[in-house]
């Protein structure tokens, strides 16, 4: 086998992102996919004409981010569409009720006045609470101090359980009270029309990647690394490996020695999550129009209470909703027919006049994937934000961790991936190197 200067392990953003730049400064570098494909959690199907994102699908804020730049220096067309962050108002909403009746502007905006209030009063709550808090606890907290009646409290509450479920796959009472710190959206959320894939493909280009490629070992000592595949042993001075941390926690991929602390601690901390796509079509658009989501309130909405309408972006009356935390548990066991029917079967209540079954239901498995094992990681209760970046420690001077769940300032995100990219790489060279050059 070749000698390398650096390996890569895994060609997501991440590991793209730091080939690109390791290449481009002059290293060999060699990139090793397990899949028969390119992006990992970024991954778009183009089946009979329809462009759909199975992976991510927003920049969840363009201001400064680094991934819009990419994308505009790529010719990527983006569409605005900012309700991605489980934002309770930024753009219009149709509430309905737990009797299924639609809530007046009035209702509304008296509901999104108490999230606001809760959000605020959240701040010096979590600033202030314990390490084992979950954000059950502090939500509890700040509920408990407005005096509001039983039924008004309700409402704000499961609105809180549902972005912590919605956001990081997980259940309230297993999110750390910091899981959520890294919420703020700065400006518009863009998705991508043409597919988010196109990204990988771009970074990709030039960088030596071999697919199918199972690294099943990682070896490390002060002369540099080994990984191991079904197919042979490869050698260099250094490696990035950007699987997925339910990877590493998985045992499926081994490093040896193992990981030292704070690498191994941050790591045992993480965990990925419950959270999958239900993209369902209909013959018609029977809800309104002139909203980015419908979302529902009270007890029949525990699981399916979202749905954001992607029929200007497909062409043809769309909804996407999200099995995330418990309901991503739940419907593991289910078909797709079965999970099409839970997760539209609710829109009949809000719309008894016009409901209509869906025609085509589209479910993501992330969980089952042994190459993601999950969507993305969370904190669990116990862990802090610093988990992030220490598990992104440099092993020995030779073995460096990257991806989503290595950056603390936007964890689980593909902005994640791309910066941690750009870390890793800049590590392995022992010097800057602006992240414009990825798309220079
Ligand atoms: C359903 C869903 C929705 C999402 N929504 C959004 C969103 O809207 N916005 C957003 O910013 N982010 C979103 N994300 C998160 C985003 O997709 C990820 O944070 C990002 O793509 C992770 O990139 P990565 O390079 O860290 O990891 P990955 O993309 O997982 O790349 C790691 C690579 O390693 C490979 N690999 C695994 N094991 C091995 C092995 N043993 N040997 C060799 N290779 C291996 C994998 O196949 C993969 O290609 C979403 C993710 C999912 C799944």
């Amino acid at each position: 086998m070749d000698r390398f200067d650096t390996i890569i392990v895994g060609a997501g953003i991440s590991g793209l992102a730091a080939a690109r730049l390791l290449r481009g400064e002059g290293r060999r570098t060699v990139v090793l996919e397990a899949r028969d494909r390119i992006g990992g959690r970024v991954h778009t199907d183009r089946t009979d004409g329809w462009v759909t994102d199975l992976g991510a699908s927003w920049i969840h804020g363009i201001t400064d981010s680094p991934v819009a730049a990419a994308a505009t220096a790529f010719g990527m067309p983006m569409r605005e569409f900012t309700v991605g962050g489980y934002q309770p108002d930024s753009r219009p909403i149709a509430y309905f009720g737990p009797d299924g009746a639609r809530l007046s502007a009035e209702e509304t905006r008296r509901h999104i006045a108490d999230i606001r209030r809760i959000d605020a009063d959240l701040v010096g709550i979590i600033a202030r609470s314990e390490p084992r808090a979950s954000y059950r606890d502090v939500t509890d907290q700040a509920l408990a101090a407005q005096g509001w009646d039983a039924e008004r409290t309700q409402r704000v509450r499961e609105y809180f359980e549902h972005r912590s479920e919605e956001q990081y796959g997980a259940r309230i009472d297993d999110l750390a009270a910091h899981g959520l710190d890294d919420d703020a959206i700065e400006g518009d959320e863009v998705v991508f029309p043409g597919g988010y894939d196109v990204l990988a493909q771009r970074l990709a280009d030039g960088v030596d990647v071999r697919l199918e490629e199972v690294v099943r070992e990682v070896h490390w000592n002060g002369d540099g690394v080994t990984a191991v595949t079904d197919a042979g042993a490869w050698h260099a001075r250094s490696a990035v490996v950007t699987v997925p941390v339910g990877v590493l926690a998985s045992g499926d991929l081994t490093i040896s020695p193992a990981l030292p602390d704070p690498v191994a601690g941050a790591l045992s901390r993480l965990r990925m999550n419950a959270f999958e796509k239900v993209f369902l079509r209909f013959p018609v658009r029977f809800w309104d129009a002139d909203v980015y989501a419908l979302r529902a309130q009270g007890p029949a909405a525990q699981w399916w209470h979202s749905w954001y309408d992607l029929t200007d972006l497909h062409g043809e009356p769309t909804l996407l909703t999200f099995a995330a935390g418990p309901a991503g548990v739940g419907i593991r066991d289910l078909s797709d027919r079965e999970v099409g029917e839970a997760a539209a079967g609710p829109l009949r209540r809000l719309y008894p006049g016009g409901y209509v079954d869906p025609i085509h239901v589209r479910v993501t498995r992330w969980w089952a994937d042994p190459f993601a094992r999950g969507s993305y990681a969370y904190m669990r209760v116990g862990s802090t934000t610093a988990d992030h970046d220490d598990l992104a420690t440099p092993v020995g001077d030779v073995l460096h961790l990257a991806g989503e769940a290595t950056w603390t300032d936007d964890p689980a995100t593909v902005t994640a991936a791309l910066c941690s990219g750009h870390r890793a790489a800049e590590r392995v060279l022992g010097r800057f190197v602006p992240i414009e050059s990825l798309w220079a």
